[in-house]
């Protein structure tokens, strides 16, 4: 298979970085959570997974350029003490003897533009902060792009139950793609991995949808009308983070609506790229609102797409259809 060892390396960090995730969460005190600009949590298992995500790819391949979510900025402050302290120690438990220095310089190590040429991993190390503060959903998002395609993608779920029909059942999903490999689900310690696909439903009143919780990250009211065009009579789900896409590509839902909110958001490539080549390669489909295919060679935003539909791919006309009924009255 292509991109073999670029896997290999991908998906053993995604799954220390879910270790590291699930440790700070049994942990989690109130200290451990600072104010980002946009306000959205961000926590010391934040930058710990972009720590160990950015050191596992740095031994790995040295020359790849790396664009994630954070800086280790606030890490260096006075005020940042604490938490760097806090970080460092969850580090140590996944990647014994590292340094403190080391840690900051490999979140540093995410600032990467992006762009139309080139070679580089997309990383959010926590996608879905809200959820996993709340206890719910949240994922490590992992993409290899190259020349503005995704070919590799890593989404590890660490709260994701393997069957939707037993929600308390075992938790913990990872799932990856590579461009022309198809899809695959795993648990996150165990290496078997089973090939996923998408919904074979054709007629939308027999289709499910999900959605964002957050209501301001993607809009209910526009979703219900879309719902309510197609007969899709079934309440939606909603969970935070990709594990929207991850939930796709298996076929518990047949449809992911993320409709815009505001005029000017740009979508955020790492929020994207793995999730979008996992449902590509499960044999669904991903565009923007108005159909038009998600351009991840821009750099660090899709700014050129409005808004995500991801669906088996055979919904996806009817889909985009009702949607430009909906948007396009307002
Ligand atoms: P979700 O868990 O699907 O609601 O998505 C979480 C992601 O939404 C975060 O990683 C943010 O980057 C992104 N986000 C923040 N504000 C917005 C917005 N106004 N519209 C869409 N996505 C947003
Ligand atoms: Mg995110």
């Amino acid at each position: 298979m292509g991109y073999r060892v670029e896997r290999q390396v991908a998906v053993e960090a995604v799954r220390q970085a879910c270790h590291l995730c699930e440790s700070v969460r049994a942990s989690l005190i109130s200290q451990g959570t600072i104010a980002k600009a946009d306000r959205s949590p961000v926590t010391v298992a934040d930058f710990g997974a972009q720590a160990v995500v950015n050191l596992a790819l740095r031994i790995a391949f040295p020359d790849d350029p790396i664009m994630a979510e954070e800086d280790a900025a606030f890490l260096r402050t006075s005020s940042g003490a604490a938490l760097r302290a806090s970080l460092c120690r969850h580090v140590r438990a996944v990647v014994p003897g590292v340094a403190d220095d080391t840690v900051l310089s490999a979140i540093d190590q995410g600032a990467w533009e992006g762009g139309p040429a080139g070679r580089y991993w997309a990383l959010d190390p926590i996608d879905g902060t809200k959820g996993f503060l709340r206890g719910e959903q949240y994922a490590i998002a992992l993409a290899l792009i190259e020349d503005g395609e995704v070919v590799l993608g890593v989404l590890g779920c660490p709260n994701l139950p393997a069957d939707p029909s037993y929600p308390d059942g075992r938790k913990g999903c990872l799932f990856s793609a590579v461009n022309g490999h198809g899809a695959t689900m795993q648990w996150i310690d165990d290496s078997t991995v089973r090939k996923i696909t998408v919904t074979e439903i054709t007629d939308p009143t027999a289709a499910s949808f999900c959605e964002s919780v957050e209501d301001s990250h993607s809009s209910h009211r526009n979703a219900a009308r879309v719902a309510s065009l197609l007969g899709m009579a079934a309440p939606p789900l909603r969970i935070d983070s990709q594990c929207k896409y991850a939930v796709l590509a298996r076929g518990d839902v047949s449809v992911y609506l993320r409709l815009p909110t505001q005029a000017d958001y740009e979508e955020k490539n790492w929020d994207h790229a793995a999730g979008w080549i996992i449902v590509k390669e499960a044999g669904g489909e991903v565009s923007d609102v108005q159909g038009q295919p998600l351009d991840f060679s821009l750099g660090r935003t899709l700014r050129r797409n409005r808004g995500v539909v991801a669906t088996n791919g055979r919904l996806h006309a009817h889909v985009i259809a009702a949607l430009g009924r909906v948007l396009g009255s307002g």
